[in-house]
C-alpha cells in the first residue's frame, strides 16, 4: 500500500516565486497524503499523471476571462496565463483518468470554465449586499452555505447549513452542463459543484484549508480526497 500522492497546483507570485498557502499542504499531510506542488507551466503532464493519485486545484488569482468568452472587468486581478493553461489541461486529464480531484475557490471556478461554464466577473456588482464573500479589499470572512442533500459533498460534510471561510470576488455564473450545483449561499451564489460522471471530482467556492486544522468537518474533505486517492491508486495498480 502506497501513501497517496496528492498534487497541489501553485501560482506565480509578484516576486516571481511559485507559491501556495501552507494550509493546503498541512491539510493533505494530516489526512495521510504526500503533497506534491505543481508549478504553472509544467509540461509532460502524462508523466505527472502517472505519479499522482489525487489533485487539488488550489485558490488564487482570477482566471483570464478569455477562457469563458467574457470581455473582462476592471476588478479582475493576478492573471497567470501558464497557470490557467496547466490547470485547464489538468482538469480535462483528471476527468479522462478518473483522478480524484478537489477544487478550492479558484479551483471550483477553473473546473467550471474547463467544462464550458462561465463566471461572475465581480460578485459585488451583481448580488445584494446581505452576505460578504470576502473582506474588502482582501481577507477572509465567514458566511453560511446550504449543502444539497444527496450530493457527494453532503455525504462528506453533511447536508444543510454550514458556516465556512469565504474569500472570493468571483463565482460560478452558468454552471458547466456536466456539473451539478451542490451548495449555495442565501444570496444565490454558487458555493459548490460536483461532476456526477466522475468518481470523485468535487469543488467548493469556500476555503476548507483555512479552518481545517481546527474544524474536523472541513478537514474531512481532505481525508475523503486522500481516501479516494488510495482507492484510485489500488485500482490502477491492479490493472497494470
Ligand atoms: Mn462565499
Amino acid at each position: 500500500m502506497r501513501t497517496p500522492m496528492i498534487g497541489i497546483t501553485t501560482e506565480t507570485s509578484a516576486n516571481n516565486e511559485y507559491t501556495v498557502p501552507v494550509e493546503y499542504v498541512a491539510a493533505v499531510q494530516r489526512a495521510g497524503g504526500v503533497a506534491l506542488l505543481i508549478p504553472p507551466g509544467q509540461t509532460n503532464l502524462d508523466a505527472l499523471l502517472r505519479v499522482l493519485d489525487g489533485l487539488i486545484l488550489s485558490g488564487g488569482g482570477d482566471i483570464d476571462p478569455v477562457h469563458y468568452a467574457s470581455p473582462g472587468h476592471p476588478a479582475v486581478y493576478m492573471i497567470d496565463g501558464p497557470r490557467d493553461a496547466l490547470e485547464l489541461e489538468l482538469a480535462q486529464l483528471a476527468v479522462a483518468a478518473e483522478l480524484p480531484t478537489l477544487g478550492v475557490c479558484r479551483g471550483a471556478q477553473l473546473i467550471n470554465v474547463a467544462f464550458g461554464g462561465t463566471l461572475v466577473e465581480h460578485l459585488p456588482d451583481e448580488i445584494d449586499n446581505t452576505i460578504a464573500h470576502r473582506r474588502e479589499p482582501q481577507g477572509a470572512v465567514q458566511h453560511a452555505v446550504n449543502i444539497a442533500p444527496g450530493s457527494r459533498l453532503a455525504a462528506i460534510l453533511g447536508s444543510g447549513e454550514m458556516v465556512v471561510a469565504s474569500w472570493h470576488h468571483q463565482a460560478i455564473r452558468t454552471p458547466a452542463p456536466v456539473l451539478h450545483v451542490t451548495a449555495t449561499a442565501a444570496d444565490g451564489t454558487v458555493e459548490a459543484v460536483e461532476h456526477p460522471g466522475h468518481t470523485w471530482m468535487l469543488a467548493v467556492q469556500w476555503h476548507p484549508e483555512m479552518t481545517a486544522a481546527k474544524d474536523p468537518t472541513q478537514q474531512q474533505l481532505f481525508h475523503a480526497l486522500v481516501a479516494a486517492a488510495q482507492q484510485y491508486h489500488e485500482a490502477r495498480s491492479a490493472r497494470t
